[in-house]
């Protein structure tokens, strides 16, 4: 067996490591300590898991290899920094530490590009590449620890990064044990969100998870709408979309988060405000509005400050929670909807991993 072949431990939840120890004549408490220096501690190093013993090590890193995504290039303003990661394979995905208000939050990438095509979003340009492994989520987290500066600490994740999480829904749950585990990278369930354009079909499973946040990129509030500038709501249309938000399990006092981007002349007026009050009605939610943050080529422009204002207070005066989020890091392209993978050293969607 090659190295490459070698199942890579980073891929694996407790239970996989101590599975895989056993199968190796290790105690099954090895598959413990092996999680808490690749996870908690961010070795990449059998030789540092000084807590077993050297014969086991050997045994350990002749039947398996370690590995989580690099980080290639840092692009970084006062509210922002996008960490272009570099995959096993030569392909490239964005993460994105943002600061506000005290909080700093990572956003996370689940997919390599993203087969859903939303007309406002960068990445959805790229196409489907592959799904990130276990690993490669996982790895974001841990690598960008090393970007939080000192005296802070990550207090958000939010898978809202490159791709659409549900669609590696399997890999995402894996990672999300290990990303809320105790021992492991400790980050509380309430402290992390899944956003999602609704597929409607794996909605229920991802119920069976840790009760995480659930956002709604919405973005269109009637189906003619959507399906112009979000073409899954052809096969996942908003009807079916809101069967799926009544039953979703809320634990008491949290709502699900509706986004919505607000894109110029498109989706912006006081008649879409009153069709997704609409939509909406009878759910326990609260709206995101986003201005839309224009990219090079993009085939929309950002709405007008007066638009957006009207847009909140139609919303406001039928008494919904609506906050906009001016998106942070627009000026490095890591704002909601600009991930593309691109090095600054390269021009247009190049790098986005051919
Ligand atoms: S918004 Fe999300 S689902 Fe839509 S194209 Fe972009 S990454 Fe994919």
């Amino acid at each position: 067996m090659t190295v490459a072949e070698r199942p890579n431990l980073l891929d694996l939840n407790p239970a996989e490591l101590s599975a895989f120890c056993q199968s190796l004549g290790e105690k099954s408490y090895r598959g413990r300590q092996i999680a808490v220096w690749l996870f908690r501690r961010g070795v990449l190093d059998y030789e540092e898991m000084t807590d077993i013993s050297k014969t086991s090590r050997r045994k350990l890193s002749e039947a398996s290899r370690l590995y989580r995504p690099q980080a290639l290039e840092v692009t970084e303003d006062e509210e922002a920094c996008k960490i272009l990661w570099a995959l096993e394979d030569g392909r490239h995905v964005e993460s994105v530490l943002i600061r506000e208000r005290g909080h700093l939050t990572l956003c996370l990438s689940s997919q390599v590009g993203c087969a859903l095509g939303c007309r406002f979003c960068r990445t959805g340009t790229m196409g489907f590449i592959r799904n990130l492994t276990v690993a490669e989520i996982v790895g974001q987290v841990i690598g960008a620890k090393d970007f939080v500066r000192e005296g802070e600490s990550l207090t958000n994740l939010v898978f809202m990064g490159m791709g659409e999480p549900l669609l590696n829904r399997e890999n995402v749950m894996k990672s999300l044990d290990i990303i809320t585990d105790s021992d492991l990278l400790a980050v509380a369930r309430k402290r992390i969100s899944l956003s999602t354009v609704g597929i409607v079909p794996e909605m229920p499973r991802l119920a069976q998870g840790p009760d995480i946040g659930l956002t709604i990129s919405l973005s269109a509030p009637s189906d003619a709408l959507r399906d112009e500038i979000m073409p899954v709501n052809k096969k996942y249309p908003l009807a079916e979309l809101k069967k799926a938000l009544a039953v979703w399990p809320l634990p008491r006092g949290r709502r699900i988060t509706i986004a919505y981007v607000l894109l110029k002349g498109v989706n912006d007026s006081p008649k879409e405000a009153a069709a997704l009050s609409r939509f909406v009605a009878g759910l326990k939610i609260k709206i995101n509005l986003i201005p839309f943050n224009p990219w090079p080529d993009a085939p929309f422009e950002a709405p007008l400050r007066d638009t957006v204002e009207r847009f909140r207070e139609a919303l406001v005066a039928r008494h919904h929670t609506v906050i906009v989020r001016w998106s942070k890091g627009g000026k490095v392209s890591a704002a909601c909807g600009q991930l593309a993978a691109t090095r600054k050293k390269e021009h247009g969607l190049a790098a986005a991993g051919d």
